[in-house]
């Protein structure tokens, strides 16, 4: 599914659909995020001049991840696309498909043997595809660091006047003035 003999590309192109399942996107995905039972759709196009090879891809699917704030599920609609140029040794850019916008932007594998293989390139594309730190809203409340109930179903009963300890120090510090060191760290 992956691997391309690469004289049998035709220079033309070709496109075709693929899914991917749960569980060959799960090592790509993180700790946080799980793909649906439909998996990872994958559609790639490729296409050559000579011994370059374009692929022109996209990811879609639904999964759902872990929200790094209030840690509840939620759904992820993945809608991602990615071009990408594999180059023998003795190739450069200045030969490439027709097809493909800004050569000179695009990420390169070079690759030996006649073969080009895929697997890594979409993996570590669907990886890049998925947010660092995802939210299940901008505006989620995450949880209330000193009870942990989910600020996004109503407040808690923590009294409110009670700042984070570190403010406390810093306006401290500002108070009596004149302190270079800064207030202490504390693990809250
Ligand atoms: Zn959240
Ligand atoms: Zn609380």
């Amino acid at each position: 599914m992956f691997r391309f003999v690469v004289e049998e590309i035709p220079e033309s192109g070709f496109e075709f659909t693929r899914t991917l399942d749960a569980a060959w996107a799960r090592p790509y995905c993180g700790a946080q995020f799980v793909a649906g039972d439909d998996g990872v759709s994958m559609h790639l196009k490729l296409s050559r001049a000579g011994n370059t090879v374009a692929v022109q891809g996209r990811l879609t699917g639904a999964l759902t991840f872990t929200c790094s704030r209030c840690a509840e599920q939620a759904p992820f609609a993945l809608d991602y696309a990615f071009t990408h140029l594999f180059l023998e040794e003795e190739s450069n850019r200045s030969k490439v498909p027709k097809d493909v916008p800004d050569p000179e932007e695009l990420d390169v594998t070079v690759f030996g043997g006649g073969e080009i293989d895929l697997e890594p390139l979409v993996g570590e594309e669907l990886a890049l595809a998925l947010p660092i730190i995802p939210r299940c809203s901008e505006t989620c409340r995450g949880l209330c660091q000193r009870c942990g109930r989910n600020l996004n179903e109503g407040p808690c009963a923590c009294p409110p006047d009670e700042e984070d300890p570190r403010w406390a120090a810093l306006r401290r510090v500002k108070l009596e003035g004149g302190h270079d060191a800064g207030p202490e760290e504390k693990d809250v």
